[in-house]
């Protein structure tokens, strides 16, 4: 796991090519992406390293990092007292996504709008596929919405819904397509999108044999079709009672099942959104068994109880899992900081409150997500690192290199090594602010992230090269984001 390229980079002093006084001023206007860009004078955090460098950019990547006091550039910034991270990749994302008798109000322009301004410069999508549709249709659609909107650099994850003859013969192709990591759901059967575990077998063995890995949203249908009817009848409708209907077994019983899965065929697995004690210690043990199983957790589950669910705006907060006990989110931050847990995404599923209104009377109508895309990067170093929870160096595994490591972007995405795309998040350490519906950029009219009080405020945004976000102004095209094609490591 150990990422290529950072050890023979690792020597002292500058990486990369010198910043040679040759490089004519060519004229950079606002957002150009030609020239060169210096960013003096910040502590910086590349690899296994936290120092005070200067790092060049050249185009659309990082040329050199080190001490280049003498070099000169198009531009340059002055980053004295900021850090210099590597940009956010969030790997779970739901754009125009269909759920629950609606669809997610962040599409490819608002949702990487939201991304860009919270220091996330590359996203990863699912595209779900529909009744009689092929995968191959799913990701076409998927660029076609894509087209002209995206601000940041987006990936797809296909979801099979069908294990059919044809949808399996397809997955060698999706790998091929640079969309090796197929999604499938062990429950929400109304919605069309559970998969039995029989299928979930079939899936991986193809899916593993041609690259790919299985991410699966791990909760046990069979106990939540029994719960919701006899919650619902009991006249227990109420967002707490969400949390009842899927108790911390919902998810431990479904890994069980994944871990098994995975000692009979050999297969890799992701879990997503993993948020109970008894999980993280069943993945932790598979992990160490040598099965390849790894998970996430999500920003919501490090920040909130299901203390919210009780509040009268309770329904803010219904998710899948559900948020669990203030026991919970510790042993969740342990996880994320010991490596158990190997990453944090947003799972954004940004539903208007109109749709979350579904939910007044009854918990399980209230389409399940939570609007997160712009709040990680920045709580999580608030809450994290200045919180003390966790290193510096491991929020930017936590926030980008891990996320580009296991879903087949690094180095290119993930690091400020001399190579990779220039993404790169300038931010304020020391800035005290209030996060909440007005200092944030989502498309929601609503915010579950409200009234945080945060440490650590995010300066400028450059997605390869570009500055895309300067303070409260966003700088880029719509469409200027690209498909990233993935591609696994072998290992
Ligand atoms: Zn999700």
């Amino acid at each position: 796991m150990s990422g290529e390229g950072r050890d023979a980079a690792a020597e002292a002093g500058a990486r990369g090519d010198p910043a040679g006084p040759g490089n004519p001023a060519a004229a950079a206007g606002p957002g150009a992406t030609a020239g060169t860009t210096l960013i003096r004078g910040g502590t910086v955090v590349v690899g296994e390293t936290v120092a005070r460098l200067d790092l060049l950019v050249r185009g659309e990547r990082i040329a050199t990092v080190g001490d280049l006091a003498g070099s000169r550039a198009d531009r340059v910034v002055d980053a004295d007292g900021l850090l210099v991270l590597p940009g956010g990749v969030d790997s779970h994302v739901h754009f125009n996504d269909v759920f629950m008798g609606t669809v997610s109000v962040h599409d490819y322009l608002t949702g990487t709008r939201a991304a860009a301004y919270g220091g996330t410069t590359s996203v990863i999508d699912f595209s779900n596929q529909v009744p009689g549709g092929t995968l191959t249709k799913t990701l076409e659609d998927k660029k076609e919405e894509a087209r002209g909107k995206a601000l940041v650099d987006w990936g797809v994850h296909p979801v099979i819904t069908r294990a059919d003859e044809a949808t399996l013969t397809e997955i060698p192709e999706m790998v091929r397509m640079g969309a090796p990591t197929i999604k499938c759901y062990m429950t929400y059967r109304s919605d069309g999108l559970l998969m039995e575990d029989e299928d979930l077998v079939r899936i991986v063995r193809r899916l593993t044999e041609a690259g790919g890995m299985l991410m699966l949203h791990a909760e046990d249908n069979d106990a939540i079709e029994a719960n919701v009817p006899r919650l619902v009848g009991e006249g227990k409708t109420a967002p707490i009672f969400h949390a009842w209907s899927k108790p911390p077994e919902v998810e431990t019983e479904a890994i069980r099942r994944i871990v098994a899965m995975a000692r009979e065929t050999g297969g890799r697995f992701f879990i997503v959104h993993l948020a109970s004690p008894g999980g993280l210690e069943l993945v932790a043990g598979a992990m160490e068994e040598g099965l390849d199983i790894r998970a996430e957790t999500c920003t919501h589950y490090l920040v909130f109880t299901e203390a919210m669910l009780e509040r009268e705006d309770g329904i803010k907060w219904i998710c899948s899992p559900p948020l669990r006990d203030e026991g919970v989110r510790q042993t969740l931050w342990e996880g994320v900081a010991d490596g158990r847990i190997r990453m944090v995404t947003s799972d954004d599923a940004a539903y208007s409150w109109e749709a979350k209104l579904y939910g007044k009377d009854r918990f399980d109508l209230c389409p399940n997500g939570i609007p997160g895309i712009e709040p990680r990067f920045q709580i999580l170093y608030s809450e994290g690192v200045a919180g003390g929870r966790i290193s510096l160096l491991r929020f930017a595994e936590i926030v980008s290199t891990e996320p580009a490591r296991l879903f087949g972007l690094y180095p290119r995405k993930g690091t400020l090594e001399p190579g990779a795309d220039a993404d790169i998040v300038l931010l304020d350490p020391e800035a005290r602010w209030i996060m909440g519906q007005d200092t944030l950029h989502m498309a929601t009219d609503w915010s579950a992230y409200e009234g945080i009080e945060m440490t650590g405020r995010i300066v400028k945004v450059f997605s390869r090269g570009e500055l895309l976000v300067d303070g409260n102004e966003l700088l880029g095209t719509p469409g200027r984001g690209r498909y990233l094609h993935r591609r696994l490591d072998v290992q």
